[in-house]
């Protein structure tokens, strides 16, 4: 590990103004991927600027709807009884991701921001264009079973590794920074030519809170994620999905995919087929198909077609009953 400087701000105008002005400055939040970068070599810090004092902790209503400060724990944002009255979505979502030893250090702002998890970038031996542009993309023709579905380019098909971002896709989350407001379908991107940049995240812009809008989908809403094991795994596939509805029809839905793509990839084809319809599981399994329809399977990892088709219509069906698919077995 390449030796940096290493200091705590006091408010988020100084971490602001310390990390603007060094390019090779960072941000610290939990470090639960952060150091692991650090320590193996896949990214350089000059300097490392801790953000644990900032006042970026609470959890608050506010404007119709709850907001999330960038520095507020996962498990307590999953654990907060408004995320779990309001939004049990986001709650179920962040509880399916790492352990509860990670949700304890880890942060929101942290969550939005963690790397793939593609071998391929973990390995300075390999090349991959994420970590040196211009160097390849290892699992393009190799190990590529965990890679994505949708939205790929030849320069990349890693997919976004968080299961809480795929909720906040569902949801309509806002990501408030220190000057902007981005909506959540505009934060992360595609890989296109430049497979380095995850987010439209600006060099030294500070997350500050998430805004998560009020909605009418706690009744009636699902998380699931399909994994190789039950505890510390990434998604293969994984579903959130949300129905509001009125009497026998479904008035609005939401569903976002997991593990399929470089973001989160918000389901709108399967939403548009759905809005108006019965909740049946033939309209639920045609609305998947549609979907998939658009995937775009590597050579190792075609079976997350199906498996993704039945996620979609096993969490809707769930998001029904109320009852979740793996209740129970935990
Ligand atoms: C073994 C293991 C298993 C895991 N399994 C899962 C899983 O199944 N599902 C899942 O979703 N996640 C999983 N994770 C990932 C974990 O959720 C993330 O590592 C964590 O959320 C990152 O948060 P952090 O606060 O530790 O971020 P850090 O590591 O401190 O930072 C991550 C990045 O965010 C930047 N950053 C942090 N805060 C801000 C801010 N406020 N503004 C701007 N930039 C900021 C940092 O500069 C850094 O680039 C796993 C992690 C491990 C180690
Ligand atoms: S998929 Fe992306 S992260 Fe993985 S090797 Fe290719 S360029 Fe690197």
């Amino acid at each position: 590990m390449k030796p940096f400087h290493y200091s705590k701000a006091a408010n988020s105008g100084a971490a602001v103004a310390e990390v603007s002005a060094e390019p090779g400055a960072r941000y610290l939040a939990g470090g639960t991927n952060l150091l692991d970068l650090l320590k193996y070599n896949i990214i350089q810090a000059d300097r490392v600027v801790d953000l644990k004092r900032l006042d970026l902790k609470e959890i608050r209503r506010h404007e119709g709807g709850l907001r999330l400060g960038a520095m507020a724990h996962n498990s307590d944002t999953a654990n907060h009884p408004e995320v779990r009255q309001q939004f049990p979505l986001l709650s179920q979502a962040i509880l399916a991701g790492a352990s509860a030893q990670i949700r304890n250090m880890a942060t929101n702002g942290g969550n939005l921001l963690q790397r793939t998890r593609c071998p391929y970038f973990y390995d300075n031996a390999l090349p991959c264009n994420k970590r040196v542009n211009g160097s390849g993309c290892g699992a393009r023709h190799g190990s590529n079973r965990m890679h994505a579905l949708f939205g790929w380019s030849e320069k990349c098909v890693a997919t976004h590794p968080s299961d809480m971002c795929v909720a906040l896709a569902a949801l309509d989350a806002q990501i408030h920074t220190d000057n902007r407001t981005i909506a959540f379908e505009d934060f992360h991107r595609l890989p296109g030519d430049n497979p380095g940049q995850d987010t439209n995240l600006k060099h030294g812009e500070l997350i500050e809170w998430i805004f998560v809008p009020q909605n009418n989908f706690a009744k009636h809403s699902c998380y699931l994620k399909v994994r190789d094991r039950a505890s510390y795994a990434f998604a293969l596939v994984s579903v959130a999905a949300a129905l509001e509805l009125e009497g026998k029809v479904i008035k609005d839905v939401r569903l976002a995919l997991g593990g399929v793509a470089h973001k989160p990839w918000r389901a709108r084809k399967a939403e548009a087929l759905l809005r108006g319809q019965q909740p049946s599981e033939a309209n639920f399994l045609a609305a998947a198909a549609a979907e998939l329809g658009d995937a775009k399977p590597l050579e190792h990892n075609a079976y997350k077609v199906p498996m993704a088709r039945n996620a979609i219509v096993v969490a809707l069906q769930s998001a029904l009953s109320g009852e979740h698919p793996l209740e129970g077995l935990s």
